[in-house]
Parts: C-alpha cells; sequence; structure tokens
C-alpha cells in the first residue's frame, strides 16, 4: 500500500560527494569515480531489468529517513565535511561532502544492507545542506544549478531545522507532480563525466578490514551484529565477508 505523502519515511537524507569547482553533487558509491547527478529529482536505474524498488536486487535511490540513524551511519562524514577516499594505488582523494534533505516519490522498500537505510525509485531533492567550508559562491553555484535551498552548517541544528520545514510544504498534489514529471535532461559536463565512468569503470579499492579507521570499524561490526539479530537469512552475497 503506497504510504502516505506526509508519512515520516517518505522524507529522508542522502550523503552525497561534492565536486569541487564544479559543484556538482555525486553519488558517493564507486568512489572516486562516482556518478554525477545533475537534477534535483534522481532517477534509480536498475541494470537488472526489474521495476524498482525490486525484492529481488539491491536497487534504488536510497536514504536514511530518520536524522540520528543517517548521523548514526555517516555522521564522522558530516561532522569533518569531507571524505577521504581511497582510489587504486593508494592515491587519496578528499572531497567535500553535501547531505541532502528529500522525499520518495514512488513505492518504498527498505534497504538490504544498512538497516536503517530505505530505498526508492524517484527522489526529490527539497534541500541541500554542506559544510561550513563551502563559501557563499559555491553555495550559490549549488542553489543555481539544483533549485533548491542551501544552507550551511551540517552539525549543528541546521539539519533538524530543514527536515521540518521542508516536510512540511511538500502538499500531496506536489508527490504526485514529482512521481510523473521526467527529470531534468543531464547538461553536457554531467554527460561527459558518465561517459567517462562508463569508458573507465572504477575498480573501487577495498581496504582490508584492519586498516578501516576505528569508527568505521566498529560501524561494521555494530551492523553485523543488528542483522544478525534481525535478519537471520540474508542472501550469501550480501554478507559481510
Ligand atoms: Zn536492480
Amino acid at each position: 500500500m503506497a504510504l502516505h505523502p506526509h508519512h515520516a519515511t517518505r522524507f529522508g537524507w542522502r550523503l552525497w560527494l561534492l565536486l569541487p569547482e564544479y559543484w556538482r553533487l555525486l553519488t558517493p558509491h564507486g568512489r572516486p569515480k562516482a556518478a554525477m547527478c545533475s537534477s534535483s529529482l534522481v532517477d534509480a536505474r536498475c541494470p537488472h531489468g526489474n521495476a524498482v524498488p525490486s525484492s529481488d536486487c539491491a536497487c534504488g535511490v536510497h536514504y536514511i529517513a530518520d536524522l540520528d540513524a543517517f548521523r548514526d551511519y555517516c555522521g564522522h562524514y558530516l561532522d569533518q565535511g569531507h571524505m577521504e577516499l581511497f582510489g587504486q594505488d593508494y592515491q587519496t582523494w578528499r572531497l567535500p561532502i553535501a547531505a541532502t534533505f528529500g522525499v520518495a516519490c514512488g513505492p518504498v522498500e527498505r534497504d538490504r544492507k544498512v538497516l536503517d537505510a530505505l530505498r526508492t525509485d524517484r527522489y526529490r531533492i527539497l534541500a541541500a545542506v554542506v559544510p561550513t567550508t563551502i563559501d557563499g559562491d559555491a553555495q550559490q553555484q549549488i542553489r543555481r544549478h539544483y533549485r533548491v535551498p542551501v544552507l550551511d552548517g551540517l552539525t549543528g541544528s541546521a539539519c533538524s531545522a530543514v527536515a521540518s520545514a521542508m516536510s512540511s510544504t511538500v502538499s500531496e498534489h506536489d508527490l504526485q507532480r514529482y512521481a510523473q514529471q521526467p527529470a531534468t535532461p543531464p547538461d553536457e559536463l554531467t554527460l561527459q563525466w558518465n561517459a567517462t565512468i562508463q569508458r573507465r569503470p572504477f575498480r573501487a579499492f577495498v581496504p582490508p578490514r584492519s586498516a578501516l579507521p576505528q569508527h568505521v570499524q566498529a560501524m561494521l561490526e555494530r551492523d553485523k551484529q543488528r542483522r544478525r539479530a534481525f535478519i537471520p537469512e540474508l542472501p550469501a552475497e550480501l554478507a559481510t565477508p
């Protein structure tokens, strides 16, 4: 059954990387060569031929409805305002991050890896929150390009203020409109960026567990325990090695 438009779990947070200079949002997956998102309307693609979100695959635009759970998941990055990424050959990239608050326009399913996360076929960004290190000009560029309010202060109360302000502005009518409206076609920069990724797919460097920062190890361990507790039969391909 479809969730009521104002059902709390329709609204939620996503973490993004920010491409410096161009100030575009990149998905944090496949990093550092991550896909660029060119519009405030984010559509999921499924290479498996399923209607997203499907129980047969993990595809979807992922988000976390609860701000505390979002902070549990990636608060470390929100606090430091950037993510250090390991490429092949141990090359390190440091990219600023952004969080978006948005609404799921279509059907919603639970994520299969992160217990608190949800996934949908279409997520509309309602506001972006960036670290205070992102200057006014850059914030203006993000605002102009994505046509959403941009605030700074990921660690303060800005996030909860954004959540309560924005979630009350979306009407049932808006939600239907978002669900039907196709995302803005990607511009030249986005096409080029994403084409480059396809030509030269980035093979993520997966460091050994012992090389991960303590807090990440703790997070993985905690998620593993919770999965054991709540999901007794996890598909083999999703099990933590
Ligand atoms: Zn899929």
